[in-house]
């Protein structure tokens, strides 16, 4: 079937990658605008597609968890991201981790085999208008993410009318080389591991209370990396840097990045009263992040104070933590429900900057924005999956919003409508159920589409 429609996609990144898949399977030439490497944003390092700018976790994996269920879903509709990431994945306990370069390549490889895509390497400086869309009967997707800057930010912005500037901050965490890492002061195990499975993936780190106190005084005295004057500190709870959750109280740390709970230390025979862990970043094993460890303390600092954990006292750092500014636009208010701008119809939008927080959230915003601009070029119609699937749930999100402020938002069982149980029932069975009617309701929806 020849198509007459063309597909123009802002910024290579989780989502417009995914987009373009999804668009180029469905047989709709996509021309992919990638301004890397001939400008990179703050974070990316290659100018590989697909590039993860922090952790390499995907998250959760299998069918009773939100995120274990958002990629099931994606897989359903054939996503490239979350394919290439399980052909890329490294081990990561019951999480899906997966090594970066690996999974670029295989991005970049599955798009080229189209001979209707074309990759233009340049920075995205203006967006047609609706009449000069209309009359070339082309659709732009805009992907361009939570760095998204100059000339395209003030687009965005007039696009959104009379929308505020909106931001925060995300925080990268420290990576360690492997082999610079004391394994007689850590223990590998994955939590809650029972005796006689595999060994753990996790290197673990365990503290004393005095080592934790120190720690803790340690951080709240270090010295922070300034903020630019046109940026305030206005974090996303689920991604906190370790010296804000310090500064909500001495404990905070130890029910959250550094919880011991179901992390025993085969030492001792016991759960250590504070535990530091490190995960793998690549298939070779070389390389360990420090799990939930986001901060904007100085680089010097950051050596300094974590130096002074038994495991990491010789340890070489080869990325510190550091902390990065986020764009999103206020989607229920200047998106259609099909993720097009009201201002302009044939302007859609995807991934982070649409509100999601997280890699495979962004991939899965820009699977169903391609979906929903293919089925536009097919001259079809296309649902969004029901609030009650993960995917759909996203979507719901993004498009109608929450009760209160519109802020960032990552897959959380939350985001599904209530379900009704018998009294009786725990918190784990509804969870299991909730994800049972999302799973039962996904497949549903999946037959009921007609461009699937
Ligand atoms: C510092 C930082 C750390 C993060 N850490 C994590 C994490 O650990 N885990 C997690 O799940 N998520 C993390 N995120 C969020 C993560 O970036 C997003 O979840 C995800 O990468 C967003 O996908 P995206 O496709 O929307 O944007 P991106 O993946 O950023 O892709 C956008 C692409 O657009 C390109 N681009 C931008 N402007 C233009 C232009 N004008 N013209 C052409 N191309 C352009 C960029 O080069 C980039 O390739 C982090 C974000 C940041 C900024």
């Amino acid at each position: 079937v020849r198509i007459g429609s063309k597909v123009h996609i802002v910024g290579g990144g989780l989502a417009g990658s995914e987009a373009a898949w999804q668009l180029l399977s469905a047989g709709i030439p996509v021309v992919l605008h990638e301004m890397r490497p001939v400008k990179m944003t703050e974070a990316h390092k290659t100018g590989g597609l697909a590039e993860l700018v922090c952790s390499n976790s995907f998250k959760a994996q299998g069918s009773d968890s939100a995120s274990g269920c958002l990629k099931e879903e994606m897989l359903a509709l054939d996503s490239l991201i979350i394919n290439s990431g399980l052909k890329a994945s490294v081990p990561a306990g019951k999480a899906l981790a997966v090594d970066r370069i690996l999974l670029s390549e295989y991005v970049s490889e599955k798009l080229s085999q189209f001979a209707h895509f074309t990759k233009i390497e340049e920075e995205v400086t203006s967006i047609p208008t609706l009449q000069q869309l209309e009359k070339t009967d082309e659709y732009w997707l805009i992907a361009s993410g939570p760095l998204t800057h100059g000339d395209l930010y003030q687009q965005l912005l007039a696009l959104c009318g009379e929308m505020k500037n909106l931001y925060f901050y995300d925080a990268i965490a420290p990576v360690i080389a492997a082999d610079t890492i004391n394994r007689d002061f850590c223990f590998k195990a994955d939590r809650y591991q029972k005796d006689g499975e595999k060994e753990g993936d996790y290197l673990n780190l365990p503290l004393s209370k005095e080592q934790y106190e120190e720690f803790i005084d340690d951080i709240l005295k270090a010295e922070m990396s300034p903020l630019h004057n046109f940026e305030k500190a206005n974090y996303f709870e689920a991604c906190l840097p370790i010296e804000v959750m310090a500064e909500r109280g001495k404990e905070t740390l130890r029910f959250g990045p550094l919880k011991p709970v179901g992390l025993v230390d085969p030492s001792t025979g016991k759960e250590a009263h504070a535990c530091i862990q490190l995960r793998c970043e690549n298939k070779d094993e070389t390389m360990y992040s420090m799990v939930g460890f986001q901060t904007k303390m100085k680089w010097g600092e950051q050596k300094r104070i974590f130096s002074k954990i038994p495991a990491l006292a010789e340890a070489e750092f080869l990325r510190f933590g550091s902390i990065h500014r986020n764009t999103y636009v206020e989607s229920p208010k200047v998106l259609n429900k099909d993720f097009s701008f009201k201002s302009n119809s044939r302007v859609f939008l995807a991934g982070q900057l649409t509100g999601v927080e997280g890699y495979v959230e962004s991939a899965a915003i820009g699977l169903l924005a391609a979906r929903v601009i293919a089925a536009r070029c097919l001259h079809k119609d296309y649902s969004l999956p029901p609030p009650t699937t993960m995917m759909g749930a996203l979507a719901h999100y993004v498009l109608a919003g929450s009760a209160g402020e519109f802020s960032p938002m990552n897959i959380n069982l939350g985001l599904l409508p209530p379900y009704v149980a018998p009294k009786r029932m725990g918190r784990a069975d509804r969870r299991l159920k909730q994800c049972e009617r999302s799973q039962e309701d996904f497949q549903a929806w999946k037959q009921s589409v007609v461009v699937n």
